[in-house]
């Protein structure tokens, strides 16, 4: 999509959020790409390089030191990363009232770092481990130090139990999803960021949106299996689409009109 497409796109998107009554965002690994966070699916996807086994609940159980040789490497990554431009958008998209709440599939605390504070993380956060035995929660830096001066699996300092990211993995289930669908059933407008809406239950949150009667706003580099159920889809990178869409917002704030 070009430039000029996009920013057509982001016309249409600004106009339906600033109509809405109350909009949500809902987003996913391709909000975080360009601040070095690879995706699952998309182009550079980290499935094109591992199996997702590897992180699911059923490895962690079966082989807790080859599943920590795997997470250990997100860990890293994640904790080093900085909000973009899109993250930095979507908080002040927020703040002007817009925006009532993002709802993620992120586990990488960008949208906290960025300055949103109305946030659901579905899938949990990376900051903090906790032990499987006696459920003690700890920094999740204390699993990392452990790890890399030999301890593999990280073991809990109280009881000696496995520690475990504070994130759900597959095969898990998702326990804020019942407050997200909520969210979404009371939303008149929500808009997908880099998403490939294909891990489920987290993408029914958008499609209860729009089966309401909402409108739903797509921003993905890639074609998605909602292209053409969606009002609004726009094939750009996120932090392109978000600050046009912020920027647009705020023509219209201030005054040139929201219009029919
Ligand atoms: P996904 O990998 O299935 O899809 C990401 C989508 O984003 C792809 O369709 C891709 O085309 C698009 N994309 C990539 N870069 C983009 C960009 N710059 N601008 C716009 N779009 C871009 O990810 P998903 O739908 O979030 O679901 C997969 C699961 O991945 C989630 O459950 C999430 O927990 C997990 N995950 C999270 C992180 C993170 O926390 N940053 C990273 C990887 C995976």
């Amino acid at each position: 999509m070009s430039n000029g497409e996009c920013l057509t796109g982001a016309k249409r998107a600004a106009k339906a959020l600033v109509n809405s009554r109350h909009a949500i965002a809902f987003t996913g690994a391709g909000i975080s790409t360009e601040s070095g966070i690879p995706d699952f699916r998309g182009p550079q996807g980290l499935w094109k390089r591992f199996n997702p086994a590897l992180a699911s609940i059923d490895y962690l159980n079966s082989d807790p030191r080859g599943f920590w040789d795997f997470y250990i490497e997100r860990f890293r990554v994640l904790s080093s990363a900085k909000p973009n431009k899109a993250h930095l958008a979507l908080a002040e998209l927020e703040r002007l009232g817009v925006i009532k709440y993002v709802i993620t599939q992120n586990i990488d605390d960008l949208h906290r770092l960025a300055g949103s504070v109305n946030i659901i993380e579905l899938h949990g956060n990376y900051k903090t481990v906790y032990c499987i035995r006696c459920n003690s929660s700890y920094p999740f830096e204390l699993a990392l130090s452990k790890y890399e001066s030999g301890e593999n699996p990280p073991r809990c300092p109280r009881c000696g139990g496995i520690l475990r990211p504070n994130v759900v993995l597959f095969g898990e289930p998702v326990s804020e999803i019942s407050k997200a669908l909520e969210l979404a059933s009371i939303s008149d407008a929500v808009l997908v960021v880099g998403s490939s809406l294909s891990v489920y239950p987290a993408a029914y949150v958008p499609l209860v949106v729009k089966q309401h009667g909402g409108v739903m706003i797509l921003v993905n580099l890639e074609p998605t299996d909602y292209d053409d159920y969606a009002d609004v889809v726009m094939h750009c990178k996120a932090l392109e689409a978000l600050e046009q869409i912020l920027s647009q917002v705020k023509l219209i704030l201030g005054g040139a009109g929201v219009g029919a």
